[in-house]
């Protein structure tokens, strides 16, 4: 084939095209379109939450943007998929969205409404006890503090007064604080300082998630539902430090969100405004590289084809030791940063999660007919020690088939779409586990397997044989598998601790998203503000981009944003 240089102009990206059209050849003309060699102003390594929001963001901007996927399909964790039988859909990943509320990418692409919807169940998180007590957290104040009364009508009055100082730091500060840069720890003092709720907010920062639920709750059930509340997405119920957390992940507990469609819609809204704004997404398309070209990021290589994409910014989403590690190169970076990703933790517990297809919706053996309604069911559970008992174990890399727990949802009962076939109710049952299983997981998945079924079955008895048409199962090894950017099955790409949060991370001179390599920004899970899909990263990854780029931003900080910046950030 006779191969001639030649940029073409497709929508607004710049191919450096190698390749001449030969009528001969039948795949002359989509090598046009795939070139060897194309510049683009922005290339995004990574087509989750993160990368797609970013290239949304940008190519709106006017930038040339390509998204890299590894995988047949762009979501990353936004995943709905026929993993059960064909026909039978569930979310193997995402499934409780926590920032609906305040993401601003919802608001600026106006995802919320014909676009997209949302289901904001009022029943939130229910926990049921082998005696048939039950205990649940609601949208609404007074259905929480109803069902706490049947526990201790001390916590019921302490519920409903503690939930409006949760709410105001959330409101005023922790949501509109996670799209805006990172500040050092002695920056975050000053200015919470200026308020009564900042100071507050400092103070719980003191205390463990544990101290702080102990002494705010007498009753051991209500406890234990909000220290699992708490600690569900990783915080360590001992630690110090990150108590300023737990009103966040208290009040987010209580309003999760539900993507109509599956999880994967979201993805699907967000590639359809990069592609609407001249973006271009590659699947099946890893990068197995980034070339560093005098010091400076200067595009990527795909895995297989080879082929090169040249660019101003690279961005990568993934987590450190791949960006920097594997396809940087440790030759290629400072010491500091070296280290930095060398010392890295990984998140201390993963996720095993049985998916099944059934006839029924679970039904809870329990005293409340609204359990069976919760978005998030919490089963096996029946202690702050038990609890407490069942982390440790897993941080040992053991699961006690005596003494484990976790949450289940029944996705079919807000998400019809998943199936009408026979066995028409998806449900999941997820608990947490170690990826280094004690024995591993090859040997003890049938054994997990039939424990979980069994604990589910004790807690919703009507999950008989007879009842479930199919059943898989997804463990901690098999997550890595799918997305090798969650290594050891770390669902937030790291470990969230102290020291790898905030400004940490993923450490001081990466988590404003540009790194110590010129061109190179990080703006995935592992970056500040983390993981899950709070669509912090790939925003200020943008927003970085496009400044450095020089490019005007068309979006504007969302109102409470610009509130929290005035109040707690200008002079
Ligand atoms: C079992 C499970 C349950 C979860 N439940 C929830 C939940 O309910 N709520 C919630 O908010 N979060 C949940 N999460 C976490 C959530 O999925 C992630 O934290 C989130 O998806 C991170 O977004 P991201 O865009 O940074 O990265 P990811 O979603 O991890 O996306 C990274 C993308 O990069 C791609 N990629 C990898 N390597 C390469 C390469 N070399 N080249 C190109 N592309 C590459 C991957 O295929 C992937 O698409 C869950 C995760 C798991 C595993």
């Amino acid at each position: 084939m006779r191969r001639t240089r030649e940029v073409l102009r497709v929508s607004n990206f710049r191919y450096q095209s190698k390749f001449k059209y030969n009528p001969e050849d039948p795949f002359g003309h989509m090598q046009e379109e795939f070139p060897d060699e194309s510049e683009f102003d922005v290339v995004i390594i990574g087509g989750g939450p993160n990368g797609l929001i970013a290239a949304a963001y940008l190519a709106r901007a006017g930038l040339s943007v390509v998204v890299c996927e590894r995988r047949f399909e762009v979501g990353g964790g936004l995943a709905t998929e026929e993993n059960l039988f064909p026909c039978y859909a569930s979310n193997p990943h995402v499934l409780y969205h926590m920032m609906v509320d305040y993401m601003p990418a919802i608001q600026d692409f106006d995802l919320d409404g014909p676009a997209l919807t949302w289901i904001k169940p009022n029943a939130q998180t229910g926990m049921v006890f082998e005696d048939g007590s039950s205990v649940m957290l609601a949208r609404q104040v007074q259905d929480t503090k109803d069902s706490f009364l049947k526990h201790s009508q001390k916590d019921a009055n302490t519920f409903g007064k503690v939930v409006r100082e949760w709410r105001g730091i959330v409101d005023e500060i922790l949501a509109p604080a996670t799209y805006i840069p990172p500040m050092a720890p002695i920056e975050i003092t000053m200015a919470m300082e200026k308020t009564a709720i900042g100071r507050r907010m400092l103070e719980l920062g003191e205390a463990s998630p544990l101290e702080i639920i102990t002494t705010t709750f007498e009753n051991d059930r209500i406890r234990t539902l909000m220290l699992y509340a708490a600690c569900m997405w990783g915080l360590d119920p001992n630690e110090s430090g990150l108590g300023f957390m737990v009103p966040l992940m208290l009040d987010r507990t209580m309003n999760k969100c539900y993507c109509y469609g599956g999880s994967h819609k979201f993805a699907g809204a967000l590639a359809r405004q990069v592609v609407k704004n001249g973006g271009l997404i590659l699947e099946a398309a890893g990068v197995d590289s980034i070339l560093i070209e005098n010091g400076r990021a200067a595009g990527v290589r795909l895995a297989h084809e080879g082929r090169v994409l040249r660019a101003k910014a690279v961005m990568s989403t993934l987590d450190p030791q791949t960006t920097f590690v594997d396809l940087v190169g440790s030759d290629n970076l400072p010491d500091s940063l070296r280290n930095d990703v060398e010392g890295w933790e990984w998140d201390k517990w993963s996720f095993n999660t049985l998916h099944i297809a059934a006839n029924d919706a679970p039904q809870y053996a329990c005293d409340d007919p609204w359990i069976d309604k919760c978005f998030a069911t919490i089963i096996g559970i029946e202690s702050v020690d038990r609890l407490l008992a069942h982390w440790e174990n897993v941080s040992a890399g053991r699961i006690d088939p005596a003494n484990f727990g976790g949450h289940s949802t029944c996705e079919s009962l807000f998400d019809p779409t998943l199936s009408d076939r026979p066995g028409k109710y998806v449900s999941m049952f997820q608990i947490h586990a170690p990826y280094a299983l004690e024995g591993g997981w090859l040997d003890h998945r049938e054994e997990i397997q039939a424990a979980m079924l069994a604990e589910w079955r004790r807690a919703a008895p009507n999950l008989g044989p007879e009842s479930i048409v199919s059943l898989s199962m997804e463990d901690p090894e098999e997550i890595e598998i799918r997305f090798p950017q969650m290594r050891r099955g770390s669902i937030k790409h790291g470990d969230y601790g102290p020291l790898q949060m905030g400004c940490f991370r993923p450490n001081q001179d990466c988590s404003g998203t540009d790194t110590p390599i010129e061109g190179l920004y990080t703006c995935g899970a592992s970056t500040y503000p983390g993981g899950l899909v709070l669509g912090g990263p790939g925003y200020l990854g943008a927003n970085r981009v496009a400044d450095d780029l020089g490019v005007a931003r068309w979006w504007k900080p969302t109102p409470k944003m610009e509130r929290y910046i005035k109040t707690y950030l200008e002079d």
